[in-house]
C-alpha cells in the first residue's frame, strides 16, 4: 500500500518534466554549474569509503586552507576530491579540453590549478599531509579504498589520539562551519 502511494508520487514528479528532445541542449557552462554543485558522488563515494575504512573526519573545513573536502585536524590530514575536468587532471580523459572559447578555459583551469597548489603547500606548512582523490578513482570502489588506505594508514600520520577531536565530530560533521582547535 504505502509502495503504490510512493511510486505514484515519483510518476507524477516525473510527469513534470519536459521530455528530453524538448529541452534546450545544456550549455557547457550550464554542464559545469551542475557538475561544481557541493556533496558530489565523487565526494560521497570517498567519504562512505573513508567511514567504512573507520577514520573520523569533518567534511569541507572552512578553517582550512582550501577548504579541504575531508579533514581530520587531530591527525593533521587532509584530503581533497577533485574533480578530473576542474583541475586538470593529467592524462586522464574526463579532463579533456573544451574545443570552443578556449582562452576562457585554459585560463580558468590554470588559475584551479595554481590555486590547489598554493592550498596544498599551506596546508603543508601546518603539518598536514594532503591527498588529492581524483573522480575518476572513486568510480573504482576497490582503487579508492586501497588509494585512501595508503595515505590514512601511512606511517606519516599520526595516531587518532584526540579524543575531543572525535566527539566534535560526531556532532558537527554534516555542516561546514568553522571552528578553532
Ligand atoms: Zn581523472
Amino acid at each position: 500500500m504505502r509502495e503504490r502511494v510512493v511510486s505514484t508520487g515519483s510518476r507524477k514528479k516525473l510527469g513534470r518534466i519536459a521530455p528530453r528532445r524538448l529541452r534546450a541542449p545544456l550549455t557547457r557552462s550550464e554542464m559545469m554549474g551542475r557538475v561544481r554543485s557541493k556533496d558530489t558522488k565523487p565526494e560521497v563515494r570517498t567519504r562512505s569509503a573513508a567511514h567504512a575504512l573507520g577514520h573520523r573526519f569533518r567534511i569541507h573545513v572552512a578553517d582550512l586552507p582550501g577548504k579541504p573536502d575531508l579533514a581530520n585536524k587531530a591527525r593533521r590530514w587532509a584530503i581533497f576530491v577533485h574533480g578530473c575536468f576542474w583541475h586538470s587532471h593529467e592524462n586522464c580523459r574526463l579532463a579533456s579540453k573544451p574545443r570552443s572559447n578556449t582562452g576562457y578555459w585554459s585560463d580558468k583551469l590554470a588559475r584551479n590549478q595554481e590555486r590547489d597548489a598554493i592550498h596544498a603547500q599551506a596546508l603543508r606548512d601546518l603539518g598536514y599531509q594532503v591527498l588529492v582523490v581524483w573522480e575518476c578513482e572513486t568510480r573504482d570502489e576497490a582503487k579508492l579504498r586501497e588509494v585512501l588506505t595508503a595515505f590514512l594508514s601511512g606511517p606519516s600520520l599520526p595516531s587518532e589520539n584526540c579524543r575531543r577531536e572525535g566527539r566534535r565530530q560526531d556532532s558537527d560533521k554534516l555542516d561546514g562551519q568553522a571552528y578553532k582547535q
